[in-house]
């Protein structure tokens, strides 16, 4: 009798299984990971990234790297994944975490080889994180205060960026910032709004206690300043083509257009009677406020502010009590929020609206200037690295030495861990070590060091945090000359790389149904 196949896949469904599929996704994570390793450290290089319109971005962030990427593989999605959980959970360490979950897929193939079979990998790989965990702990170090370490932790998530020259005035000012939003204690990095503007230089970037927009006053006629201002924060237009109905009307005679017209200044109107019954006088919108909705509020004595962002408007609402009002309908007195004063000014060559003296005085803008937007950008995903280090360290107070030595002194310490366990569980940690020890080795290596030579000083040194002297081709303490990080981003880089490492060789099947044959 002759059997039939049963298909429980939809037709064109492609599948790969075991070592194929595990070989396959160990390929591409290693990809990825060799993608952003040649931008590690201090002396790392950039990368050019075109997108589609041809728009140009340089970078050294590995994060920024892998989300422009813009990648559709499954298991490239992953690594992606661990660059964006580092970059928000911390800010840092995007570039390492990828580093290190690469490392240990490679350490991975060897063993899958060598016919280790995963579970134990995976076992091996999670022991070896929780020690690297408690080890951490013990020893980092409390961070009690002074600026000068937090300057420290700034130029250290700073180095090797575009601001590489500026780093030190950089590095004071995310300090100074961060020590204002922090004040009483309840903070997070996103207190300090990042604005920034071409023209000038690095040199010229400031702090602003308030916010600071990249906007102008809509209309010629409204005033330029107001003192005390009563702000109306809309997340809604003054337009009327925000009245979320299209229509199409014919009009066969001109009294008809008149009468047409004349609704339109009438529903603007009743807009604009609502905004003046709330009592504000400044009104800023994420949407646009069109030519008649500007002459009646200019008329008014109002400032019309449009197409603010909308995280913009989320910072100005915490700024200045007011309320995000998306319904003009309801508007009341209470909803405005306040500050001393709102004022149009020139910062270089460009127009910006600065909003002083706000009801909540944490409020702070770096304003960053730069020579070209490439510079800029870059500058400001420094600035961005930075504000997240010092941010943890402020919370958490643990720091650790960089320069690869706190790396190093995991490795050594969980390759004398593995000696306590038994079996070929005891491979798995070892490679884990391994694959620990590629940061000083990537850092040596993009310096245009001899590896081998460093990593052996560094064990053979007595120096408590003996890391990559990049400048002089030796060693040095990586905490007495200042190379300090935040322990948080090493606890991060470190499980969310074993993570997504042992998520990859979980998988030993890989079934795509998309673009098969299923048909509704
Ligand atoms: P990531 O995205 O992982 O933060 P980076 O390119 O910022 O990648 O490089 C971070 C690494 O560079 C860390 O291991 C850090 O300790 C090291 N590093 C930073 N500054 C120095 C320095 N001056 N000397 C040696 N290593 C440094
Ligand atoms: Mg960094």
């Amino acid at each position: 009798m002759q059997q039939i196949p049963i298909m429980i896949l939809p037709e064109g469904s492609v599948r790969q299984q075991g070592k194929t599929a595990q070989q396959n996704n160990i390929d591409v994570a290693k990809q990825m990971a060799e993608m952003v390793k040649t931008t590690l450290g201090p002396k790392g290089m950039d990368k050019m990234l075109v997108d589609v319109h041809g728009d140009v971005a340089i970078t050294n962030d590995g994060a920024t790297i892998l989300k422009e990427l813009n990648v559709d593989n499954p298991m490239a999605k992953m690594m992606v994944e661990v660059a964006r959980t580092q970059d928000q959970e911390v800010g840092d360490g995007t570039t390492s975490a990828v580093v290190i979950a690469g490392e240990l897929l490679v350490q991975a193939e060897g063993m899958l080889k060598n016919k280790i079979h995963p579970t134990i990998i995976i076992k091996g790989y999670q022991e070896a994180a929780r020690e690297c965990m408690h080890k951490l702990d013990l020893m980092s170090v409390e961070f009690e205060s002074g600026d000068e370490v937090l300057r420290d932790i700034a130029e250290t998530s700073m180095t090797g960026k575009g601001s590489e020259e500026h780093k030190e005035q950089l590095a004071g000012l995310v300090v100074e910032a961060l020590n204002k939003v922090s004040e009483n204690g309840q903070f997070e990095g996103s207190d300090v709004k990042i604005e920034s503007y071409t023209g000038g230089s690095i040199s010229d970037s400031r702090i602003i206690q308030g916010v600071v927009l990249d906007r102008d006053i809509s209309h010629p006629n409204m005033p330029r300043f107001m003192t005390k201002p009563k702000i109306l924060l809309l997340d809604v237009g003054l337009e009327v083509k925000s009245m979320e109905m299209d229509a199409k009307i014919q009009i066969s005679d001109p009294s008809q257009m008149q009468k047409f017209l004349d609704a339109e200044s009438q529903m603007i109107m009743t807009q604009i009677n609502q905004i003046i019954s709330s009592g504000a006088n400044v009104v800023i919108s994420t949407h646009g406020i069109d030519e008649t909705a500007q002459h009646f509020l200019a008329k008014q004595g109002i400032i019309g502010i449009r197409r603010a962002k909308r995280e913009d408007l989320e910072y100005l609402s915490k700024a200045t009590g007011g309320k995000i009002v998306t319904d003009l309908k309801i508007v009341g007195q209470t909803d405005t929020g306040s500050a001393e004063l709102v004022e149009e000014r020139m910062s270089g060559e460009k127009k910006m609206i600065f909003v002083e003296g706000c009801v909540n005085a944490q409020a702070v803008t770096l304003l960053i200037r730069g020579g070209t937007d490439h510079l800029l950008e870059e500058v400001k995903r420094a600035v961005n690295d930075a504000i997240g280090t010092v941010g943890s360290v402020i919370k958490t107070k643990r720091i650790v030495g960089g320069a690869g030595s706190v790396e190093m002194r995991l490795s050594k310490h969980i390759r004398k861990h593995s000696t306590s366990m038994s079996g070929k569980i005891q491979i798995a940690i070892n490679a884990f070590a391994d694959a620990l020890e590629s940061i000083p080795r990537c850092l040596a290596e993009n310096a245009g060091l001899d590896v081998i030579e460093i990593i052996a000083q560094i064990n053979a040194s007595k120096k408590e945090w003996a890391g990559v002297d990049i400048e002089n081709n030796c060693i040095m303490d990586a905490f007495e000359e200042g190379v300090v990080e935040p322990t948080q981003v090493k606890i991060q880089a470190i499980s969310s790389a074993t993570e997504v490492a042992n998520m990859i060789l979980r998988v030993d099947d890989v079934i795509s149904t998309a673009g098969g044959g299923r048909k509704e």
